[in-house]
C-alpha cells in the first residue's frame, strides 16, 4: 500500500524530472496552442463556428427545467410529508443516539478498548489496539474467492460413472458435504446472532463480518458441489439431523450457542463472561478447530489422488479460510483471558479441557463411521491419531496441557497446508496463485 509520504514524494519527483517523451509532448503542445491563438481564422472555419454557436444557444434555452422544479404544490400530502421531515431534521438532537455510550462525544483512546464489556464507542475503528485482528481482516479480503471459479466438470463425470469411485469413497463425499453444508451455517449463525454483539471491539468486529461472509461463501461452495453432482439435496442437507455421527457434531455445537442466541443475554458477570468463552471455545477451537479436520483430510486426500479435484479444490480454499478463523478465535480467547484473568480459573480450565476431549471423541466416532475400512491411504485408526495430535495443538494454543502425550501427525502432507507456524508462507504462495487465476496444485 502506498503511504501518504510516499505519495507526496512520488508527485514531487515526477514534477521535478519529467520524462523526455513527456517533455517533448508538452513542448509540442505549447507550440501548437500558440499557433492556434495567433493565426487568423479562415473565413470558412469562422462561418462554421458561428453557425455552431447559433445552434447551441437554443439548446440551452430549451433545457427541460421542469424536471427539477418542485411539484409538491400539486400534492398537498407529499408537501406535508416533506415539511415534516425538514422540521424533524431541523430540530434533531444529535446526542440522543449516543447516550448509551459512556464516552459519547469523545475521541477514543487506545487504552479504552477491550475485547468484552467495553462501553467505549464501538463505531470508531481507529486507533487500533489489536493489530492482529485488523491484519486478519486484510488477509481474509486478499484471499477472496468464489465457488463458481472452480471447474467441476471432471468431478461430475467421475461421480456419474459406474466405477469411477468406490462405495467407501462415495460415502466420504456424501458425509463431508452432508456435514459441512450445515456446519458453516451453524458457525455463521453463531457469529451473527451470538458472538458479534458480545465482542466489543471494532477491529475484531470487522474481522467477524469478513468471517461471516466467508462462511456464507463456504455454504455456497457446498451447495454448488451438491448441485453440480446432482445429489439428493434433501438427503444431504438433512444429514445433520438424520445420520447419527453427523448429528452428534451439529448437536454438540448447537448446545454451545443456545443461551447466547437469546437476545436478552448479556455479558458482564463472571458467569456470563465464561458462557461467552464456552461459546468461543466450542465454535473456534472445537467446531472449526477439530470437527472440520476428518472431512478436510479425507477430501484433500482424494484430490491428491486426482479424484474429485473440483470438490477438493473448493475444500482447499475453504481450509485456507478456516485456518485463519481458527487462529482468530484462539487470539480472541487468549486476549479475553489476558484482560480478565479471573475468568480463567482452574475449574474453568478443566472444563475447557473437557470440551476439547469431547470434541475429539465425537470426531473420532465420525472417522470410524465414514471409514469402516481403509480408504485413500488412510483408516480410522490413523485418523484417531491425527485428531489426538490436533487436539494437543488446540490445548497448547489455549495454554492448556496436552492430553494425548506423544500423539504424532500421520498425515504430514496436511501440515504443509495447515501448519499454523507456516501460515505466512502458506498465504503468500496461495494468494498469488489465486490472484493470477492459476489452479491449486496437489504436490
Ligand atoms: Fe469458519
Amino acid at each position: 500500500m502506498i503511504s501518504w509520504d510516499e505519495y507526496q514524494e512520488e508527485g514531487a519527483v515526477a514534477e521535478a524530472t519529467p520524462a523526455p517523451v513527456v517533455e517533448a509532448a508538452q513542448t509540442a503542445l505549447q507550440e501548437t496552442v500558440a499557433e492556434v491563438q495567433t493565426a487568423p481564422l479562415e473565413p470558412a472555419i469562422e462561418a462554421v463556428v458561428n453557425a455552431a454557436a447559433e445552434t447551441a444557444a437554443p439548446v440551452n434555452d430549451t433545457l427541460d427545467r421542469t424536471a427539477f422544479e418542485n411539484k409538491t404544490d400539486e400534492n398537498p400530502a407529499i408537501a406535508e410529508n416533506i415539511a415534516n421531515a425538514a422540521n424533524v431534521i431541523a430540530n434533531m438532537d444529535v446526542s440522543a443516539g449516543l447516550e448509551e455510550l459512556e464516552t459519547s462525544g469523545q475521541r477514543i483512546q487506545v487504552d479504552q478498548k477491550r475485547m468484552i464489556n467495553c462501553r467505549a464507542d464501538l463505531n470508531q475503528l481507529v486507533p487500533f489496539k489489536y493489530d492482529w485482528a485488523w491484519q486478519k481482516y486484510l488477509d481474509g479480503c486478499a484471499n477472496h474467492w468464489m465457488p463458481q471459479e472452480v471447474n467441476m466438470n471432471a468431478d461430475i463425470s467421475l461421480w456419474k460413472s459406474e466405477d469411477g469411485l468406490s462405495e467407501d469413497e462415495r460415502l466420504i463425499v456424501m458425509r463431508s458435504l452432508g456435514y459441512f453444508s450445515t456446519a458453516d451455517s451453524l458457525v455463521a449463525n453463531n457469529l451473527a446472532l451470538a458472538i458479534y454483539r458480545l465482542i466489543t471491539n471494532p477491529e475484531c468486529r470487522q474481522y467477524i463480518l469478513r468471517q461471516a461472509f466467508e462462511e456464507a461463501i463456504h455454504t455456497h461452495a457446498y451447495q454448488y458441489c451438491i448441485e453440480s453432482l446432482g445429489m439428493d439435496e434433501g438427503e444431504v442437507f438433512n444429514m445433520y439431523r438424520e445420520v447419527p455421527s453427523v448429528a452428534k457434531k451439529a448437536s454438540w455445537s448447537l448446545s454451545k450457542t443456545h443461551s447466547l442466541c437469546d437476545p436478552s443475554f448479556t455479558t458482564g458477570t463472571p458467569e456470563t463472561d465464561q458462557e461467552l468463552l464456552r461459546n468461543l471455545v466450542g465454535f473456534y477451537a472445537v467446531t472449526e478447530g477439530i470437527f472440520f479436520y476428518c472431512g478436510f483430510t479425507q477430501i484433500l486426500s482424494m484430490g491428491r489422488r486426482n479424484k474429485m479435484t473440483g470438490v477438493a479444490e473448493q475444500f482447499q480454499y475453504i481450509l485456507r479460510d478456516e485456518s485463519m478463523h481458527l487462529n482468530f478465535g484462539i487470539d480472541v480467547i487468549n486476549q479475553i483471558k489476558l484482560e480478565n484473568p479471573h475468568l480463567w480459573s482452574e475449574e474453568f480450565q478443566e472444563e475447557v479441557i473437557q470440551m476439547i476431549l469431547e470434541g475429539t471423541q465425537i470426531e473420532i466416532e465420525y472417522a470410524r463411521d465414514t471409514m469402516p475400512r481403509g480408504v485413500l491411504g488412510m483408516n480410522a485408526q490413523m485418523m484417531e491419531g491425527y485428531l489426538q495430535f490436533i487436539a494437543n495443538r488446540r490445548l497448547a494454543q489455549l495454554g492448556l496441557p496436552e492430553q494425548y502425550p506423544g500423539a504424532q501427525n500421520p498425515f504430514p502432507w496436511m501440515s504443509e497446508i495447515m501448519d499454523l507456524r507456516k501460515e505466512k508462507n502458506f498465504f503468500e504462495t496461495r494468494v498469488i496463485e489465486y490472484q493470477t487465476g492459476g489452479a491449486l496444485t496437489w504436490d
